[in-house]
């Protein structure tokens, strides 16, 4: 999605509205306007605040305006009343402005809306405090036990191995290619024409219709952007004038390109070639005895002669059968520490043979002693 509207500058409107204060003397609530309580007299001194209501009237009259624009009210060093800024003269008390002071003009800003959805993290139930307590111990009993070292003897029970060795032997065999993929070395056997391809040749224009989308300003919303406490009993409001959007999908007519498809012949020859081709793997077994390669019957002259054999890949896998002497504990061994089973390893770990291990708290095989003191 594109974001224009940002783009777009933002409208600020202006409205004025009259505020109120609250009587010092009898607590009544009067207008902006008023000079002085309706209810008991009183002045509006110096210290009196004025406040502004939400969805207070806006003012409309073209005199009222002139005096909400006017400038703020002046205060009369005399008496305290304060007077409108047209006033050359107290209106409490008659004295001439001279240098009466001015109320104060005070910008009063919008908090921003809040974004909600910040609620605190919830506190954790206890019964779940708990139970995390008892995974986290029995955790570190676990670990403190699988760190432990245990001494003690492993007899052999018994062994097994497996070797195997992946072959390919050296045959003919019929393929097809492209004549200008046709490997080296291969006998042609036939030759055929056949569509290889297609080329896109263009073949006039065709109108088609074609969906899009397009932003559609829907209206704007007006925001509030902070008042200004005029000093006078008026207030100016400040709006952002926000355009709202929509996405609107359209269709329109387009020339679009039109394609015919063109066959491209070439010739496909079929052939014989002489490869190295992947046959069964041997595999020899056995146990409790001296592991043996299987006969590959790898017979590879120079240049290779068909039927040939050679060897691929050699695998080969022990394992061992053991009980630790103290408790019968079995143990199917296949690596020691992360590493599978050597063949001098292997070698080592005859049938009936004893030998000193370390074992895990947890009882795991962690290391056989190899070198006897
Ligand atoms: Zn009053
Ligand atoms: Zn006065």
């Amino acid at each position: 999605m594109t974001d224009e509207s940002n783009n777009e500058e933002i409208k600020i409107v202006e409205e004025y509205v009259e505020g109120y204060w609250k009587c010092p003397n009898c607590n009544a609530k009067c207008r902006g306007s008023e000079q002085t309580c309706d209810n008991c007299g009183a002045i509006r001194g110096e210290n009196v605040e004025f406040f502004v209501e939400d969805n207070a009237p806006v003012i409309t009259d073209e005199a009222e305006l002139e005096k909400a624009k006017a400038g703020p009210d002046w205060i009369c060093k005399f008496c305290g009343n304060t007077s409108p800024s047209s006033s050359p003269k107290c209106t409490g008390c008659g004295s001439l402005r001279t240098d009466g002071k001015n109320r104060q003009v005070k910008e009063i800003k919008t908090e921003p809306e809040p974004s909600g959805g910040d609620e605190p993290p919830k506190p954790m139930p206890t019964g779940m405090k708990i139970g995390c307590s008892i995974f986290a111990i029995l955790m570190l009993i676990l670990m403190a036990l699988s760190c432990q070292q245990k001494p003690g003897q492993l007899e052999v029970l018994s062994t097994s191995w497996t070797r195997s060795i992946e072959r390919e032997q050296f045959k003919t065999v019929r393929e097809s290619a492209w004549q200008n993929e046709v490997p080296s070395g291969a006998r042609e056997i036939s030759r055929n024409r056949e569509i290889r391809k297609y080329n896109e040749i263009p073949d006039g224009f065709e109108e088609v219709d074609e969906s899009y989308t397009e932003k559609v300003k829907t209206g704007e919303k007006k925001v509030e952007d902070g008042k200004v406490n005029l000093g006078n009993g008026r207030f100016k409001v400040k709006y952002k004038m926000v355009p709202e959007y929509k996405e609107v999908t359209r269709t329109r007519r387009v020339k679009k390109q039109k394609y015919r498809k063109e066959p491209v012949y070439d010739n496909k020859i079929t052939y014989d070639i002489e490869k190295w081709i992947a046959i069964e793997k041997v595999t020899a077994s056995g146990s409790d005895d001296e592991p043996k390669w299987p006969d590959s019957k790898a017979s590879a002259k120079s240049p290779p002669q068909i039927g040939d054999i050679r060897e691929g890949v050699k695998a080969e896998d022990y394992r061992v059968k053991a009980k630790r002497v103290s408790d019968g504990k079995e143990y199917d061994i296949k690596e020691l520490g992360g590493k599978s089973l050597t063949f001098e390893q292997f070698m080592k770990l005859r049938k009936g043979s004893k030998w000193d291990a370390i074992f895990s708290g947890l009882g795991g095989l962690n290391e056989i002693k190899f070198t006897k003191p």
